[in-house]
């Protein structure tokens, strides 16, 4: 086993398809999530990697109305530990990654592009995608359609003072 860093978040094996990354490198390699929790992923590999590599993780099958890691589209992440799994000649590896950053776009690591946090899921998101609330709060697309089904009155009162950090 692992030297698992101590978890707070619950993790729950759930296999995903994804596609990796990883970062200055454009091209994709498929694999899968083993399983996953709010902070990281666990996934199989076809080669070692190194702690502190940042890898992007694309979702396969993205579904930003279900829970679960598929909520988002891609997650930017930093390898935390990883092993063989094994022995030679196969090259059968599992590295556990830490999250850095979610969002409902392709991310691209070290990218130019200017993103910003949605205020509702912490999403990383283009500035030309942001949507702003009357309030000004800045949400992602898929927070925005959620939001804006919410009825008028006293709940969509408290959200959108507890998007602008005015809890009282
Ligand atoms: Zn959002």
């Amino acid at each position: 086993m692992p030297p698992y860093i101590q978890r707070e978040h619950p993790r729950s094996a759930f296999e995903v398809p994804i596609k990796y990354s990883v970062s200055n490198s454009s091209a994709y390699r498929c694999t899968r999530v083993l399983n996953s929790s709010a902070a990281g992923l666990c996934f199989e590999t076809d080669h070692m990697m190194a702690p502190e590599d940042e890898i992007c993780v694309v979702m396969d099958n993205y579904a930003p109305d279900q829970p679960g890691p598929e909520r988002f589209r891609s997650y930017l992440t930093r390898i935390r530990w990883a092993q063989r799994r094994s022995a030679p000649p196969h090259e059968d590896f599992i590295a556990g990654a830490q999250i850095v950053a979610c969002s409902h776009e392709v991310l691209i690591p070290s990218g130019e592009e200017r993103c910003h946090r949605c205020d509702m899921c912490g999403a990383l998101v283009q500035e030309c995608r942001l949507q702003c609330t009357e309030e000004n709060a800045q949400l992602c697309g898929s927070c925005h359609q959620h939001y804006r089904a919410i009825p008028e009155g006293k709940i969509s009162e408290c959200v959108e003072r507890f998007l602008i950090g005015n809890v009282v």
